[in-house]
């Protein structure tokens, strides 16, 4: 079991501060971490494939039960449930993958990942969550989206963060199975309130309207961020799609968050 993320003075961990940091990040780590292997960012273990020792990578937790539609973790099995949330009030969108629960590491990892620009850590969730992917696009081809929406971020945010990690997410996922992403499409026009703490009415006001649509969507679209926390985001941002052409949106996170 993991116990704790090791410091990692030892892995290469800059702060990524711009898109160009990025790709030489990208070229750097290769050259590193020769066809996948490297350290487990877990723990330290020599033996790794893309960033977790496969003890590491069995122990984070799957989000094997789930709402059929927003993929909120349930205490049970069954492929056909919806969450009561979903009963109650059935979201815009068709459906959600997220294959880990918002707990530890996965948090710990993506945090690091988002607000510390410490790629490595999200760079085997990514690798998995694509191979996920591609493995489900195979088995039902017809649910293969036109395109990969990044969540968008405000301007004045990603200037402070330095990277948005959903085009970040978005652009591997693109690579893999061939499916063309933009950042373009969608923009956040206006900041929000964090949503912690507001209940779920005050969560949807606090960003309706916040979405612009630039121009007509393709008819299958795939938003694509890092975690589904109350799902309010994502219902918003389909709201706008749907509402600007889409036929379907479906949204692909690295993780669902318990509620
Ligand atoms: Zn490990
Ligand atoms: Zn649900």
């Amino acid at each position: 079991m993991i116990k704790g993320l090791r410091s990692l003075s030892t892995l290469l961990t800059p702060k990524v501060n711009s898109k160009e940091w990025i790709h030489g990040s990208v070229r750097d780590l290769r050259g590193l971490l020769p066809s996948g292997g490297g350290q487990c960012v877990a723990c330290l273990s020599p033996d790794a494939h893309f960033g977790l020792c496969a003890p590491c990578r069995q122990d984070l937790p799957a989000n094997r039960w789930h709402c059929r539609c927003c993929a909120l973790p349930l205490a049970f099995a069954g492929d056909q449930t919806l969450c009561g949330q979903c009963l109650q009030d059935l979201p815009p969108f068709s459906r959600v993958i997220a294959p880990w629960r918002y707990r530890f590491p996965v948090d710990s990892m993506i945090q690091r990942y988002k607000y510390n620009g410490q790629r490595v850590f999200a760079r085997p969730l990514i690798h998995d969550f694509t191979d996920h992917l591609v493995s489900i696009l195979d088995a039902s081809p017809e649910h293969r989206p036109d395109l990969l929406v990044a969540s968008p971020m405000h301007p004045a945010r990603r200037r402070k963060r330095g990277f948005n990690q959903a085009a970040d997410i978005a652009e591997q996922i693109s690579k893999r199975s061939g499916i063309p992403w933009t950042t373009d499409l969608v923009t956040r026009n206006r900041r929000t309130r964090p949503q912690r703490g507001l209940n779920r009415e005050e969560r949807q006001a606090n960003l309706r309207g916040i979405y612009r649509v630039a121009s007509t969507p393709p008819s299958s679209i795939a938003i694509v961020d890092d975690v589904v926390t109350t799902g309010a985001t994502a219902r918003s941002l389909t709201e706008a799609l749907l509402a600007a052409g889409a036929a379907d949106v479906q949204v692909w996170a690295l993780a669902r968050t318990p509620g």
